[in-house]
């Protein structure tokens, strides 16, 4: 039988997606600093603190399980990024752009400076405004820093791998 998977192996990666595995990684990490009180992840389901995490070798991606109900779940859940395809990275830049506070023009911006498409950036926007109480924006409204900067000094005390 003819495989037709060959050309299936490579996909282009969707828009807003960082090509950089190390930008990949510091940006799920900041994402769970700002999640989570001291990065610690909280299981959604059932509140345990005992949760094992899990890197995807081929994405980058992060998921996390809990040790006592045994449920999956990721840092994106309950926040603006649940169930977007755009990835973290892009993500965390929009947000800088959209806390700066200059709305004026902000579709633009992001898709000139994040690489997405104006579609995909004015639907960023939507969700942003929608949402006044998320904990991601709250968090960084908290740190009143930019995304990128916001747990990086905790990050190295504290993360420090063993
Ligand atoms: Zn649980």
């Amino acid at each position: 039988m003819q495989s037709a998977t060959a050309t299936a192996l490579t996909p282009s990666p969707p828009p807003g997606t960082a090509t950089d595995a190390g930008e990949r990684a510091s940006a799920e990490t900041r994402l769970e600093w700002l999640r989570w009180p001291r990065g610690v992840p909280v299981c959604p389901h059932c509140g345990s603190r005992h949760t094992y995490r899990m890197v995807c070798p081929r994405s980058g991606g992060v998921r996390f399980k809990c040790a006592r109900c045994r449920k999956p779940f990721s840092a994106r859940r309950g926040t603006v990024l649940e169930r977007s395809n755009v990835d973290t990275a892009t993500w965390l830049r929009v947000l800088d752009l959209f806390l700066a506070g200059n709305e004026r023009g902000l579709p633009a911006r992001i898709e000139r400076q994040c690489g997405v498409s104006y579609k995909t950036a004015w639907s960023m926007v939507q969700r942003l405004r929608a949402a006044p109480d998320d904990p991601l924006v709250t968090a960084l409204r908290h740190h009143h820093t930019p995304a990128a900067l916001a747990t990086s000094a905790h990050s190295l005390q504290q993360r420090t791998p063993s």
